[in-house]
């Protein structure tokens, strides 16, 4: 196999350390659901899943059925799947099969579903997803009576794995108004499967910032996505985090990825000459720069066009020019000895230096989730210690 022009690698240790201090925050209780959509934002769902099974991880939340399938091709036998968003129709009977799990957000979706199980003689794994304020996917109450009565009557067909709903917002805590009609409303709705007595096997809200700040709504499972990653959901949840730990909460959550890739070649260019397209960079001194082969097709967001930098021999090396489709230059006057292939860190540490997701989004305005999620899936990933 030939090699590609950027690589990304996964630490196991920074993953376990993640996941062991979320299992401290959240309590032994509670389980932890891995949210790998978006290719697990960007740490690559193939070498994601069993690296946090590693960790005992059981349970894997995906927004598709795409996703789920990839999921479901690396991941152990009794490890389960569930998909929050878009399963179509026509792929029902594939997760039903599969014993994947899967959100019924509105009333329509229910009798097909049990007609495939009733079909296929397996039993449906189904969440019903109740509408709190998101206005986003979700049941009313009064539909949610309607699914209750059905999953009642049905109830050889379909396992009632979940209870669900998602807070609009929970990260900022200027929403908190928002967010406490949400979590009183979710309330109404396992009233109302106490009384029907149609039960949910657990209860689940929490995304990474609720599971962090909000105890109380951590029930019996939570879906962390960013956290996961190491990523703090926001600074309201990160000074949450700093107010109620104290002194000895500095290692809290750690960064499981870095960027990679090498050096194409290394040239000189003499005062006043231009590099790369236009004029947007003209070397004020004689320079030496070296070439990068990926560019933003390859995930390198063109808005570090002249300000970003990257790493070589544990040095700043500043980016000049414009971010080519796939290619870029960056100034090395200041780091000799730099040749063909020598390792360039375009995100993670090298010596003393290091270089974060954050300091991308700043000058880009893309929130971390973002630049990190259209990585593209090409690169290869690899897990490391
Ligand atoms: C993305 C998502 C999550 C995870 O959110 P984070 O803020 O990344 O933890 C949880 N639940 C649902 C429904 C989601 O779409």
């Amino acid at each position: 196999m030939v090699s590609h022009s950027s690589r990304i690698e996964l630490s196991q240790s920074a993953l376990k350390a993640n996941i062991n201090f979320l299992r401290k925050k959240v309590g032994d209780g509670v389980r932890i659901s891995c949210v790998v959509k978006a290719n697990a934002y960007g740490h690559g769902i193939s070498s994601y899943v069993p690296m946090a099974e590693k960790c005992g991880i059981d349970h894997f939340s995906v927004a598709s059925s795409f996703e789920a399938e990839e999921a479901l091709e690396v991941c152990r036998p009794d490890t389960r799947i569930m998909i929050m968003g878009i399963l179509y129709d026509a792929d029902i009977p594939w997760a039903v099969e599969n014993g994947i799990e899967f959100y019924v957000f509105n009333v329509a979706r229910l009798p097909l579903v049990i007609n495939v199980a009733k079909k296929l003689g397996i039993p449906a794994r189904i969440h019903l997803e109740a509408e709190t304020g998101a206005n986003r996917t979700g049941l009313t109450l009064k539909e949610m009576g309607k699914c209750l009565t059905m999953v009642k009557k049905h109830s050889e067909h379909i396992e009632f794995e979940g209870l669900c709903t998602h807070f609009a917002g929970a990260e900022t805590f200027a929403n908190d108004f928002k967010i406490q009609k949400q979590y009183t409303l979710f309330q109404d709705f396992y009233a109302l499967c106490k009384k029907r007595k149609v039960m949910p096997k657990m209860r689940h809200l929490a995304s990474s910032a609720a599971a962090l700040s909000f105890a109380k709504s951590r029930y019996e499972m939570v879906r962390v996505g960013v956290a996961q990653y190491g990523f703090w959901p926001s600074p309201d949840v990160y000074y949450h985090h700093l107010t109620s730990n104290g002194k000895n909460s500095e290692k809290g959550l750690r960064r499981i990825f870095s960027w990679k890739t090498d050096v194409m070649d290394v040239r000189k260019v003499h005062e006043g000459e231009f590099i790369g397209y236009g004029t947007a960079y003209q070397a004020t001194r004689d320079m030496t720069i070296a070439v990068l082969p990926l560019g933003y097709s390859n995930g390198y967001p063109r808005g570090l066009s002249n300000r970003g930098h990257v790493l070589i021999k544990g040095k700043k090396a500043p980016i000049t020019g414009l971010i080519n489709m796939n290619l870029f230059m960056v100034d090395i006057s200041h780091i000799p000895g730099v040749h063909p292939g020598e390792e360039v860190v375009l995100i993670g540490r090298q010596g003393n230096n290091s270089i974060g997701v954050a300091s991308f989004t700043q000058t880009t305005q893309l929130v971390n989730q973002e630049m990190m999620s259209r990585l593209p899936q090409a690169i290869p990933r690899k897990s490391v210690r």
